[in-house]
């Protein structure tokens, strides 16, 4: 039995067993529930299975593999959901404090961080292979072009660690780009002290015109605040402004708006 590669489904399955166990090996030891987001043909999965250290479960959404799987790890039946990791109740799936491991499909690697970053407080840690650039933006800093939305909120809650690059010459079929492995550790921040979902909107907003001056870009969110105390922060543009400030800056607009309503 063989697994024909879906493109549509972002599968380039990784052939190279070293790289596989410097990515398990890169997992910490607890929390023991381990969440392996797209199996595949299992390369990873072995290389968990054989280290007896965790509690794994597995979602993926190729029929098509899980059967591969299934007849090819004995028991991995009861561990694996036929499902789409975008979608699936994480709560029902997993009840615990868990970690993420994953080969990702590149095309959704995004989508899925917000859904890390949706289940911030039960997932400890994540280490993941993703395209080399996304890896890159990930943990850039500010001042830097690649610095955008999701370095900003990932690093708002995880420490971020550029593993290691991974050439395209282990994977088959073989992808386009290069890719790197990426660990994502939930940091000690529980309340950012301003409400998250006006976080999220004020740097989506921020970044979305990254160009102009913070004035112009959040002028949406700005309109009837008094803004004289935060002058030199707005004439900044978003790829200048650290997490702190970030996380400053809203806390001062969201007090401003409490202040007009009462
Ligand atoms: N881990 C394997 C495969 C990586 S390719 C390896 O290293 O060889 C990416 C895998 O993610 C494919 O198996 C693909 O079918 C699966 N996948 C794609 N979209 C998914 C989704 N939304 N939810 C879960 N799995 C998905």
């Amino acid at each position: 039995m063989h697994v024909r590669p879906k493109k549509s489904l972002g599968q380039h399955f990784l052939t190279d067993g070293n790289i596989a166990r410097k990515i398990v090996s890169a997992i910490p030891a607890e929390p023991k529930t381990l969440l392996e987001i797209g199996p595949g043909t299992g390369m990873l999965t072995k290389i968990i299975l054989e280290s007896n250290i965790f509690e794994p479960v597995f979602i993926e959404t190729d029929l098509e593999s899980v059967e591969f799987l299934s007849a090819n790890f004995p028991g991995i039946e009861e561990k694996i959901m036929h499902g789409d990791f975008l979608r699936i109740d994480l709560k029902s799936f997993i009840p615990d404090h868990y970690q993420i491991v994953g080969n990702l499909p590149y095309n959704i690697s995004s989508q899925i961080f917000f859904r890390m970053l949706e289940d911030r407080d039960r997932l400890h840690s994540a280490v993941v292979m993703i395209q080399k650039e996304v890896a890159e933006r990930i943990s850039s800093g500010p001042g830097n072009k690649t610095y955008g939305i999701l370095s900003v909120l990932l690093q708002t809650w995880f420490d971020i660690d550029y593993l290691f690059t991974v050439s395209e010459k282990v994977f088959h079929p073989q992808p386009k780009v290069k890719s790197a492995v990426i660990k994502l550790s939930r940091n000690r921040v529980m309340d950012i002290g301003c409400d998250p979902v006006f976080y999220f909107k004020l740097v989506k907003t921020a970044f979305n015109q990254r160009r102009k001056t913070l004035r112009n870009a959040l002028k949406p969110l700005l309109s009837e605040k008094d803004t004289s105390a935060i002058t030199d922060v707005l004439s900044k543009r978003a790829e200048q402004l650290s997490i702190q400030e970030f996380i400053s800056l809203a806390k001062y607009l969201e007090n401003q708006k409490s202040t007009i309503v009462n």
